[in-house]
């Protein structure tokens, strides 16, 4: 029998929370301390190796769709495995799908957002019905009537897998359904049809080419009524306690996100309700789009943060030619570049859930500018961390067997769906337009703290914004990159130790970086910024 030697041993169970230097000192910061408490029986359930297990259940046996009964009658079901449903009661628990809604306070969003990237670690597809539960509440709030019976279901923190009518069941979760096969950045495509009842409900008739997690309670959906776009909350039981005529054609066979179910559906004739204005259906909905935007990026910066404590915990205990890989100079370089790269991208996010729980025109601007330009470029960066820390585990990190093939896979989905990348880029180019004074307040705050670096960049920035070609699509990219690292450079130099941002602005505001990790300048202190980034376990 051939002997075991120079592998890493299991990093579970660790604690989730307790063992991310940055992510605690972001929660404490962000106005969200009191939440500490919670954030680490998370991190500890969520660090346990069953929990870990219960990840990798999900998503080696992929949920099933049960369209007929052996009889032939439509029952349009969605079967998951068991690990599934638990990892929504721990998400539940966890207050994850709405807890800044049913108990309001400073630092709401910042704990649940927290929380949320926790959980993204471990398992990642059973965050889109949360993203979009949460998504869902400031568009329910806009018909009260519906909003009084359904919210207090959607902040239930027992999870219900029973498909039924809501009435009867402990929590609801919100699905959505807007993409249709002809169009789905360009919603003003929808050709679904809603037809009134005559009793102030509607009929809706058409197809969607995606509708995630379609065992949700309910769906919010884009579709011509006689005034025009407009949005529904489509349950799937009807007041009647009937089936709602949604039909689920199949179950999409997806790069990643396998544990999720995401389907192409079909109404003929589903009762739905009128939510907002009818006419006004794409800013009623946007409402929604805000919160899962915020969600993609707090979800990317989750990601990443797996991704790197992978590889740091690897590199700690493989030896190669005779020392650790983490003692390898070159491998220091590449794994100090990786920590820059998710240090980034959780104070930003952290800083960005914040402004969710402030009104003040700062927070609005930064919620409107903000949210696509880091859904952008956070959700680009991480499919390059997550194959980059692939690289680090060597071949055992290519088999699915380590999570890293499973985080690969999942790191594109957040930069395509709720808008693809260009989507978000002309989304915050129409945002600095018409958001009065937001390109001066976020200008100021890009405070660069005597960093000469940081100063110069800046002064381009501004110029770039200054000048009459700043509404050039063509250049939205550029400029949405410039003003997100401008952001976490400046978060940064106020926040981190000098080793991070002195790291970070001498790679990504001069120099190559972001070309491919590993490439920092001599001079860097590549060993305190392992050390902070490195779990405690
Ligand atoms: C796993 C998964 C789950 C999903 N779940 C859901 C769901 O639950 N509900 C739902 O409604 N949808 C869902 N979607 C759909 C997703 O939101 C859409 O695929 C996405 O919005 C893009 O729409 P599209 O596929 O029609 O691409 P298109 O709209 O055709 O866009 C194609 C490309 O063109 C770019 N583009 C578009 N307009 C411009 C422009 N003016 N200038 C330059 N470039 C442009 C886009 O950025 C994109 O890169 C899901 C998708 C995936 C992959």
């Amino acid at each position: 029998m051939f002997e075991v030697t120079n592998q890493p041993p299991p990093l579970e169970p660790y604690n989730v929370f307790a063992s991310d230097t940055v992510l605690r000192e972001a929660v404490a910061r962000e106005q969200a301390g009191w939440a500490d408490d919670g954030l680490k029986a998370l991190g500890a359930t969520l660090g346990k190796p069953e929990t870990v297990k219960l990840g990798f259940d999900a998503n080696k046996y992929t949920p099933t769709l049960r369209a007929l009964d052996r009889y032939g009658h439509r029952v349009d079901e969605v079967e998951f495995h068991p690990a599934w449903h638990e990892l929504l009661a721990i998400a539940l628990r966890a207050g994850l799908h709405s807890s800044p809604w049913a108990e309001p306070k400073p630092g709401a969003h910042v704990a649940r957002a927290a929380g949320f990237y926790l959980l993204m670690q471990i398992e990642s597809g059973v965050c889109c019905p949360l993203a979009m539960t949460y998504g869902s509440v400031p568009t329910l709030r806009q018909a009260p009537g519906i909003a009084g019976s359904w919210l207090p279901k959607i902040y239930g923190r027992e999870y219900d897998r029973r498909f039924m009518p809501v009435g009867e069941k402990t929590a609801a979760l919100i699905g959505m359904g807007m993409t249709e096969n002809q169009g789905g950045s360009d919603l003003r495509a929808n050709v679904t049809r809603a037809e009134p009842a005559g009793d102030g409900t509607f009929r809706l008739y058409g197809h969607k080419w995606f509708m995630s997690a379609p065992m949700c309670d309910a769906f919010l959906v884009l579709a011509q009524s006689p005034k025009g776009l407009s949005c529904f909350l489509m349950p799937r039981w009807t007041p009647d306690g009937e089936r709602n005529a949604i039909h689920i054609l199949r179950l999409k066979d997806k790069l990643g996100n396998r544990s999720n179910a995401s389907s192409e559906v079909e109404f003929d004739g589903a009762y739905a309700e009128l939510i907002g204005e009818e006419g006004r259906g794409i800013p009623t909905i946007i409402e929604m789009g805000n919160y899962t935007r915020l969600d993609c990026a707090i979800g990317s910066s989750g990601l990443m943060r797996q991704a790197l404590t992978q590889a740091l915990h690897h590199a700690r205990h493989r030896t190669v030619f005779q020392k650790k890989l983490i003692d390898q100079p070159l491998m220091e370089n590449v794994l100090a570049d990786l920590a820059l790269e998710s240090e980034a991208a959780t104070v930003l996010t952290l800083r960005l859930a914040r402004a969710y729980d402030e009104d003040d025109e700062l927070s609005l601007a930064y919620r409107r500018v903000v949210t696509p330009a880091a859904k952008f470029w956070i959700c680009k960066r991480t499919p390059y961390v997550t194959f980059e820390v692939m690289e680090v585990l060597g071949g055992s990190g290519y088999i699915e067997e380590c999570v890293m093939p499973r985080l690969y896979r999942e790191a594109p989905v957040n930069s395509i769906w709720e808008g693809s990348g260009n989507v978000m880029c002309l989304d915050v180019l129409r945002a600095l337009a018409r958001t009065r004074g937001a390109a001066e307040m976020l200008a100021a705050e890009l405070d660069g703290g005597g960093d000469r670096r940081l100063n110069t960049f800046v002064q381009r920035l501004r110029d770039r914004l200054q000048s009459p070609e700043h509404h050039d699509e063509s250049q939205a990219r550029a400029l949405v990159r410039e003003l997100i690292l401008a952001l976490q450079a400046s978060l940064l130099i106020k926040h981190a130790p000098v080793a991070v941002a002195d790291a970070f602005c001498a790679s990504r505001l001069e120099g190559d970086g972001g070309a491919a990790f590993g490439l920092l300048p001599r001079g860097i202190d590549v060993r305190a910024i392992i050390e902070r980034a490195s779990p405690l376990s």
